[in-house]
């Protein structure tokens, strides 16, 4: 599967379609969801061109890396979240493939908090 430049979140990275930006550094861009699921709703992306988790792991850099796990720790201080400093918690999720339900072919984690989020799965027949 090779990487589609065509996808939403390549168009936000271009300036091509506008975003409500929380976060950006050299590596890392964060902006709030369009249609958020929770009061704290933020999509984190590497600027570089990486499908899926999977992708990035195996082929960013060290330094695209470091830069995202430090984005995503730094955002969810700044939304106020963050356990560590006296936020309520937060949940990470980042959707991969069709069993994910990835409609987005651009690594994200989606951020969400300021509720509390339930269950991690949906219950269903294994
Ligand atoms: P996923 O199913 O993990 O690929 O999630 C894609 C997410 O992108 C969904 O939560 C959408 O609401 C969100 N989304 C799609 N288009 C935009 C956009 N233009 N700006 C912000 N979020 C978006």
């Amino acid at each position: 599967m090779s990487y589609d430049d065509q996808n939403i979140f390549a168009k936000i990275l271009r300036g091509e379609i506008p975003n409500d930006t929380v976060y950006e550094d050299d590596h890392v861009l964060a902006f709030r969801d369009i249609n958020p699921q929770a009061p704290t709703h933020v999509l984190v992306i590497p600027k570089g061109a990486y499908i899926s988790f999977d992708d990035f792991c195996e082929n960013a850099s060290d330094t695209e890396l470091v830069a995202y796990m430090r984005a995503i720790g730094k955002i969810s201080r700044e939304e106020g979240v963050a356990p560590v400093a006296g936020g309520n918690g937060f949940r990470l999720i980042s959707n991969a493939g069709e069993d994910g339900v990835q409609e987005v072919p651009h690594l994200h984690v989606h951020l969400v908090g300021g509720r509390r989020i339930g269950r991690m799965i949906q219950p269903a027949a294994i």
